[in-house]
């Protein structure tokens, strides 16, 4: 810690929690406490943050996807063929997340590039962005095996690299595809057909959840409802909201 402080000089707090999170490990070493393990990875990160300096969004996207590529934190390393980190624009004012990688997603190494992928492109397109202006990613970056819903310890293992990614990009809304994604940005249990079209918040960001697109092919029926809350998005957003008729409408398909 410096030792004086000049007149119009601003506190420095990012010194004093550097200081203090070493300490803290410190103390913790040399009395063998044992601290909780979510309070060690924010004080280690803390301790890298301190060291490493202010980072840009390009930077902590590139070490997020580097981390994730070496990641072996849940069993679902043994399985993937690829890692699939996410991508799209890191200035994307809209970032759309999903479960996890699927089996075309898990070859190519890219999120929804199967036929959930092209439908999600079709949304993205009626809403007047292309695939590029926005972020794409998934809470999971290694597909489970078979598909089957991520497991809540695969999740908790696996969420801070998102976490991390949606702070860099700080967008002005998320669209939550689906339960797992939902849940594990809002920390709740819930049925994502009872939390879908209400707007909600992460960290300050706004959300709103609505349905995979995977479960749209199996009820295409519920293309209306999307396509309700993606007008949401719009409005929030200040966009133009494209009216019936007017372009390639999903919810207009049979
Ligand atoms: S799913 Fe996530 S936590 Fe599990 S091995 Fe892959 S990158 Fe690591």
């Amino acid at each position: 810690m410096r030792q004086g402080m000049r007149k119009g000089e601003s506190f420095p707090w990012g010194e004093l929690l550097g200081y203090l999170s070493r300490k803290l490990v410190d103390m913790a070493r040399i009395q063998q406490y044992r601290l909780p393990r979510d309070l060690c990875c924010v004080l280690d990160e803390l301790l890298k943050v301190m060291e490493r300096g202010p980072e840009d969004k390009g930077t902590i996207l590139q070490r997020v996807a580097t981390s994730a590529q070496e990641c072996k934190a849940c069993g679902l390393h043994k399985f993937r063929n690829k890692v699939v980190v996410g991508e799209g624009n890191p200035d994307a004012e809209v970032v759309f997340v999903g479960e996890a990688p699927g089996e075309e997603e898990d070859l190519q190494g890219r999120p929804f590039v199967g036929a959930a992928g092209k439908l999600l492109d079709r949304i993205i397109e009626a809403m007047g962005f292309r695939r590029e202006d926005v972020f794409i990613a998934n809470v999971l970056k290694c597909r489970p095996p078979a598909n089957r819903t991520p497991k809540p310890q695969e999740v908790e293992a696996c969420q801070h690299f998102l976490m991390e990614q949606l702070r860099a990009i700080s967008p002005k809304i998320i669209v939550s595809l689906g339960s797992v994604a939902t849940n594990a940005l809002l920390g709740s249990q819930q049925s994502i057909t009872r939390i879908r079209g209400e707007m909600t918040q992460w960290e300050g960001v706004a959300v709103m959840p609505t349905y995979h697109p995977s479960y749209l092919l199996r009820y295409p029926e519920k293309k209306k409802e999307v396509w309700e809350d993606m007008k949401k998005v719009l409005t929030f957003l200040g966009r133009p909201v494209p009216k019936r008729g007017q372009g390639s409408n999903p919810s207009e398909e049979s």
